[in-house]
């Protein structure tokens, strides 16, 4: 490819909607451009990339075993009402009606399609284990696209869909699943953890997430790890306390309500009555799928919310506002304002408490009376019909690991794919059975399997980069290689240049020819900018017969014979795995 004929415009500047720097690069680099919120036209540079991700996985898929199909991006509605997902699945969910008012959607994944697919052609215990996949457009309508690629409203996924007759069939396909991950990342040049984590709207129970670790703020989960192999995202990591637990019985001798006059929030009341706030008890209230829940916990550790929403079993969850807490208050009789609630005297609301509370004694909480709390208080005084205990409870770093006992420590990923063990979720509701060896129907026993493919791209854009512009990969790059000749109107200089040029493509390495006439300066930013892995500079040091050879990686640069620059290309290309 010349430079002159190639279909990329490089801004000069950063767009100003992007806040990370995969954002920030593939739009200056010109291989992305937005059409509208989350949706992203991807230009030539860009679809190369993405279809060498595309390459990689298809080839460690089917590898593995697994057989490519293609489902449409469109679905009806009826498969989703089969699963019970039309009602459950929430906003992400695009719908719309064609002309006959028919209900659709827009594939945010692809369970149902293929549970369909399989009840129709998958009879037998014979044709079993079987794992289908594609590779499709996905669209969810995020709440909060952002990130250019990395979390869109439109995106390209690799969906994978196995199905078999046992526990131990899935939990072989999940390893076998496994292995492929960590095969096609580490292809794709990115270093990945496996961590634990939540089910969330696809259900199931065990799952793992496959994160790029990294300390931007693209990264957007937290993951607690450990020295040992314990690593989770947290919404699903627990820990064990380091802190001895404290009886507040050496701050109050009697159980009574106090005057706490203005006491708000936790740092106001801990700081009014001189305690520790581990023996304060914190009522939060969120609302869950619209109805009001009240949280429980010791004051001084947090609400991981999807805990949260898992213990209750709804699909949406955020906290609640504090006019919508007032009015919570008075539909049950009190009278107070938000910072002063506690559980005591709530009927008909859901009541969940961390363990934490389960060992607090003599502790501080609200009564529902404002500037009052209710000191030297045990569980019994708070009359509470029912309650239920869960870990609800954000993990911090420093606490103990559940698996070792050694401190926690955090860091931040991008989750890059993810692995989940179904189980029956969508086979038993969809009545998709088989016929087993004793002549009997049952449902599979299914597991799914994604990647992002553009968000794979995006994070290696994370992962590599430097002020001046990408440092793809050698396997995932758009290009391999740039030839750039110093001077254009230099005779020797373009046709040396033209020579490598053409000796490289004819060994199948994918090189682009800088035959534009610009300042040579220009041409090393664009080259640095789009990330081409290697540069063969053609100036001057050829009369002494040497290209300079410019590896983007580290930065290193030498003065090499244009057959042996031609040489390290052809070799570096040969051993992409
Ligand atoms: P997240 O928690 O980041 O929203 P998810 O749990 O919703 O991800 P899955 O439904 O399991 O993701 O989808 C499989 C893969 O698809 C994810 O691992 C991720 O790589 C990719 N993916 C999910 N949502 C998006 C998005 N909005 N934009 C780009 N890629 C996405
Ligand atoms: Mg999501």
């Amino acid at each position: 490819m010349k430079m002159s004929k190639l279909f990329v415009q490089t801004l000069r500047e950063f767009p100003s909607d992007a806040e990370v720097i995969s954002h920030k690069m593939l739009a200056r680099a010109g291989y992305i451009r937005k059409l509208t919120s989350g949706v992203y036209n991807y230009l030539p540079l860009m679809w190369r990339v993405l279809r060498k991700v595309e390459t990689i996985v298809r080839d460690e898929m089917d590898k593995a075993g697994a057989q490519e199909l293609l489902m449409p991006f469109v679905q009806p509605k009826e498969l989703w009402v089969e699963s019970g997902r039309w009602e459950a699945y929430g906003k992400e969910l695009m719908r719309l009606k064609d002309r006959h008012n028919r209900e659709m959607c827009l594939g945010p994944t692809h369970e149902e399609i293929i549970t369909a697919i399989a009840r129709d052609g998958l009879k037998s215990y014979k044709q079993m284990p079987v794992n289908l996949y594609q590779i499709q457009s996905k669209f969810r309508d995020e709440v909060r696209p952002r990130f250019g690629l990395l979390r869109g409203r439109e995106f390209i996924m690799k969906d994978a869909y196995s199905f078999g007759t046992s526990q131990e069939e899935l939990e072989k396909e999940y390893q076998n699943m496994w292995q492929a991950y960590t095969n096609i990342f580490n292809r794709c040049g990115l270093d990945t953890k496996a961590v634990q984590s939540d089910s969330g709207a696809i259900g199931g129970s065990v799952s793992h997430e496959f994160m790029v670790i990294t300390d931007t703020d693209a990264g957007e989960n937290d993951v607690f790890y450990c020295e040992c192999d314990y690593a989770a995202n947290s919404n699903h990591a627990v820990s064990n306390l380091p802190e001895a637990l404290v009886d507040g019985k050496d701050y109050f001798k009697t159980t009574e309500i106090i005057d706490t006059p203005n006491t708000h929030s936790i740092e106001e009341l801990s700081e009014f009555l001189n305690i520790p706030s581990t023996i304060i008890l914190k009522s939060l209230v969120y609302i869950v799928d619209k109805n009001p829940v009240i949280a429980l916990i010791r004051a001084d550790k947090t609400v991981e919310e999807t805990k949260l929403l898992n213990a209750v079993g709804g699909m949406e969850i955020r906290i609640a506002t504090s006019p919508e807490i007032e009015e919570i208050m008075q539909n049950h009789g009190f009278n107070a304002v938000p910072g002063f609630i506690g559980p005591k005297g709530f009927k008909d609301i859901t009541i969940i408490a961390d363990n934490t509370v389960k060992d607090m004694k003599n502790f501080v909480v609200g009564i529902n009376q404002t500037d009052k709390h209710l000191v030297g208080a045990n569980l019994s005084d708070l009359e509470l019909d029912e309650i239920k205990y869960e870990d609800i409870r954000l993990v911090e770093a420093g606490e103990f690991c559940p698996q070792c006992g050694k401190p926690l420590k955090v860091t931040r990923g991008i989750e890059v794919g993810n692995i989940f063990q179904l189980g029956t979720k969508y086979s038993k509701p969809m009545n998709a059975v088989y016929l087993d060896t004793d002549g009997k129907a049952k449902p599979y026993i299914m597991g799914c399997y994604g990647i992002g493919i553009s968000r794979t791209a995006a994070a290696a854009v994370e992962a590599h980069h430097d002020e001046w512009g990408i440092k793809w990969p050698l396997s995932i790059a758009p290009y391999h290689v740039i030839i750039v000749p110093v001077s254009t109107k230099d005779e020797t200089q373009m046709s040396v240049a033209t020579d490598i040029y053409e000796k490289l493509l004819s060994a199948g390495v994918e090189a682009v020819l800088d035959d534009r006439d610009e300042r040579p300066g220009v041409k090393f930013k664009d080259a640095d900018l789009i990330g081409f892995p290697f540069r063969i500079t053609v100036g001057k040091t050829i009369q002494e017969g040497n290209v300079e050879f410019v590896t983007r990686e580290n930065g290193e640069k030498i003065a090499i014979k244009p057959e042996e620059a031609i040489d390290k290309v052809i070799t570096a290309v040969k051993n992409i795995k």
